[in-house]
């Protein structure tokens, strides 16, 4: 079996050394194999959902190689898997329960091995999985992972055991996180936990607690640290970014005020956020966009539906009207900005009116790309409580085809009209189909390909579009000399 300290394993053993003397030969034996017990134990964290559970996996690393564990790609090799789940859409609970079954199946084969749930649906559901899902043996929901050497202690004297506390004011702000899934040049960086928006559909808000932002100089650091190593891009994640606020000694830090800090550290340094919400995207933020190259010129913008009545019942506080109105700041300060979006189709009580309604004001907007899906009604949120899922399956499926198709209309023609323009390009790395080809994206977060050239990944160039599908870009390298 392979065998790797951290430092602070390795500085323990040296210790053990010093004090050799004093301590009998039996005990020290006992104390060397504890930690080397630990320090050989292996994790594998499997993530499912969001970016920011992508963010907390990372958390998670971090915590753990602090103790004394090391992380495996391999999942034959792992002695704790850990699968950070999330609990948005109920196909999302029934893929994680269908992957716990695979998990009895190498507990078979490994008595020993300790499986644990995190994330969203850990919070959700708490004991209840501990009692319907005989594999797992710890729980963590997503406040608790600092207790997470704790919980595994437990479970390895013989114990279930679960932490699912939600917290008032946990940021995570002192772990730096291990970018063990990383392509070196992309990161993300949470810049605040929980949502207190309480949309009608939405589970965010009871699994991931009240809203909290992450002190300021803490995620100028991490940024910075980032740039060091080599890092060209970091995304800055939270349930609603545009709320984002840090007030320390009388002066308050807004969410623009964060980006123009990240700004200043380096013009090679790309900065993206998600998630905005429309009710809070200010003339501020976009006015700090427009003055700083590097920010990244790409809203994702979810307005779920395009109908006033739906957006009123879903509780998103914004109506059609206001959306637009953010639509028109958009570009009016920033022209060639890109803008996604989510939408829901068949919500309670949707009519084919307020479909329509979707429909149009798409068109009007002309969305570069979306996310979408059909309404999927969840456990304990205020949808579920008080209204009926009262539009029929076929009906769902009929206008989210009818969305999509639309979408794909739209990428489509916003695709074409880059053709021929002169895009600054982040190289990510290799096409997946080809190793003949780079792939990275522009700062409108579009998937550029062009064939390989001179340059190496992590290196900016200069890519003129000569054709596209829906889905990406494609060119030639105009210039090369953007990375100084
Ligand atoms: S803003 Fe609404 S949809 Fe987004 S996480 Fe919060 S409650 Fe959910």
């Amino acid at each position: 079996m392979t065998f790797k300290l951290n430092g602070d394993s390795a500085l323990f053993l040296e210790l053990i050394t010093v004090y050799l003397c004093t301590l009998s030969f039996e005990s020290v034996k006992t104390e060397k194999a504890n930690e080397q017990a630990v320090s050989n134990k292996k994790f594998f964290i499997e993530t499912y959902g969001c970016q920011m559970n992508f963010s907390d996996s990372e958390i998670v690393a971090s915590i753990l190689e602090k103790e004394g564990f090391t992380g495996t790609k391999e999942l034959k090799d792992a002695d704790l898997i850990f699968i950070n789940t999330c609990s948005i859409r109920d196909h999302a609970e029934q893929r994680i329960r269908k992957r716990l079954d695979f998990m009895k199946s190498l507990k078979r084969k490994n008595p020993n091995l300790v499986v644990g749930m995190l994330g969203c649906m850990a919070e959700r559901l708490k004991t209840q999985l501990l009692e319907e899902e005989q594999v797992l043996d710890l729980i963590a929901g997503p406040d608790s992972y600092r207790d997470l050497p704790k919980l595994i202690t437990d479970v390895e004297s013989g114990h279930k055991a679960i932490n699912t506390i939600l917290s008032l004011d946990e940021t995570y702000a002192d772990v730096s996180p291990v970018r063990y899934d990383s392509n070196g040049i992309s990161a993300f960086i949470s810049i605040m936990r929980g949502c207190e928006n309480y949309c009608a559909y939405c589970v965010v808000p009871y699994v991931r607690g009240q809203e909290r932002s992450r002190d300021v100089t803490s995620i100028v650091k991490e940024a910075g640290s980032l740039f060091q190593s080599g890092f060209r891009e970091v995304t800055l994640l939270g349930q609603n970014v545009n709320s984002y606020e840090w007030i320390e000694g009388g002066v308050k830090t807004s969410f623009a005020g964060l980006l123009e800090k990240i700004a200043g550290i380096n013009p090679l340094l790309r900065i993206r956020f998600a998630t905005s919400h429309p009710k809070d995207l200010s003339d501020e933020l976009l006015k700090t966009m427009a003055d700083h190259q590097n920010i990244c010129k790409a809203i994702h913008l979810p307005v779920q539906s395009g109908s006033s009545f739906i957006l009123d019942h879903m509780n998103r506080k914004y109506t059609r009207e206001k959306y637009l109105d953010r639509i028109a700041a958009i570009r009016h300060y920033i022209p060639e900005c890109s803008i996604s979006t989510d939408i829901i189709a068949g919500f309670c009580d949707e009519s084919e009116e307020d479909h329509k309604e979707t429909l149009s004001l798409m068109e009007q907007v002309e969305f570069d790309y979306a996310f979408m899906f059909r309404y999927s009604e969840r456990p304990d949120t205020l949808a579920a409580e008080q209204y009926q899922d009262n539009v029929p399956d076929e009906v769902k499926d009929r206008r989210l085809r009818e969305i999509i198709d639309l979408q794909q209309k739209l990428s489509w023609q916003s695709n074409k009209k880059d053709v021929s323009k002169i895009f600054e390009v982040l190289i990510e790395g290799y096409s997946k189909r080809s190793r003949d080809y780079f792939s990275g994206r522009n700062s409108q977060n579009k998937v550029v390909l062009f064939p390989v050239t001179g340059n190496k990944i992590g290196e900016y160039v200069r890519v003129k579009i000569i054709r596209f599908t829906s889905a990406t870009l494609i060119g030639e390298v105009h210039e090369d000399d953007c990375n100084k």
